[in-house]
């Protein structure tokens, strides 16, 4: 993803007002806690706001990164001294405390190039219990010229006295138009398959993105009108569908397609009354399914006779007599 200034990030605009005259105003504040879904854009959100702090010719009449500076550059490449990303390594299952600890020594150094030693958490909540004691140290006494950012989507796993201590910053989701807008910034395809991908996405852009280059939003308008229709077809429909789906190149979007359908019928369900009955059906059957099709993935199941099996209980849910 090419790296957003506040300029170019789509949505979050209270929040970027807030920050900028949290800036304009001298007091960037020390500790911030980001918070809110899961793929709204947090972490470009933080870079971007340090990227302004850091700048070196971000000034109070405009607040702005500018983008061509030694700061600006070294931060887009990832090289700022004065800025620190710490995430879970990817062998890990936690932030460690020794990841904390060089996180505290990192913010306690006079700054480098700029006016600031600024560290981003990003998830805080992979923090482990010893992790997040000893951030708590640094929270208490944070160093002069230091900010800490950290986000989440989880505020609830993070200790209260952590979150005491910070700037509350909320991200809400991102409305349907917005997701499309950033998926299509970021990916050369139609507008069907973004929108599509999009509907699928559960808010989270690069879950979005991953899908629309997937191409499953192609496929999802077919999809729909055949499970709309699949409780009036006979057998042998239900046939040539499990061929379609089954194939190698497709089988994997046929389980999102499915894993999304199936919320779609137990929300439905849930919607419009339609008794215990038929939400406990719907459910067992998404549970079966997700099995089912789980197994088909990491071992040698014969795909098209578990998709005609999971077709076939779905069409008599729907009312077919077969
Ligand atoms: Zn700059």
């Amino acid at each position: 993803m090419p790296f957003q200034t506040f300029e170019t990030i789509v949505g979050h605009n209270s929040n970027i007002a807030g920050l900028r005259a949290a800036i304009k105003a001298d007091k960037p504040g020390h500790s911030h806690l980001f918070y809110g879904p899961k793929g709204v854009g947090k972490a470009t959100f933080a870079l971007a706001f340090a990227q302004i702090l850091l700048c070196k010719e971000n000034s109070k009449n405009t607040i702005k990164s500018c983008g061509v500076c030694t700061s600006c550059q070294k931060m887009v490449a990832g090289q700022h001294p004065d800025f620190i990303n710490i995430a879970m390594r990817e062998d890990k299952t936690r932030i460690s405390v020794d990841q904390i600890r060089d996180l505290s020594a990192f913010l306690s150094l006079t700054p480098m190039e700029s006016q600031w030693k600024i560290a981003l958490i990003d998830d805080a909540a992979q923090m482990n219990a010893q992790a997040a004691n000893a951030l708590l140290k640094t929270l208490e006494e944070p160093p002069e010229q230091s900010i800490l950012i950290i986000n989440t989507y989880r505020p609830g796993v993070l200790l209260p006295t952590i979150k005491s201590r910070c700037i509350k910053t909320r991200f809400s989701g991102l409305s349907q138009d917005e997701l499309i807008e950033i998926v299509t910034n970021e990916v050369d395809s139609s507008n069907e398959n973004i929108k599509q991908a999009v509907a699928l996405c559960g808010g989270d852009v690069a879950n979005g993105i991953q899908l629309c280059e997937s191409g499953v939003g192609e496929e999802r308008g077919l999809f729909l009108q055949e499970m709309a229709a699949i409780g009036g077809v006979d057998l042998s429909v239900v046939c040539t569908m499990s061929e379609y789906w089954s194939k190698p190149e497709r089988f994997a979007n046929s389980m999102l397609l499915l894993k999304a359908w199936f919320q779609e019928q137990i929300r439905g369900s849930v919607s419009n009354n339609k008794g215990a009955e038929s939400i406990r059906e719907w459910l067992s059957l998404a549970k079966w399914a997700d099995e089912v099709m789980g197994e088909a993935m990491v071992v040698n199941l014969n795909k098209r006779l578990v998709l005609e099996s999971l077709f076939i209980r779905v069409a008599r849910l729907c009312g077919a007599k077969f």
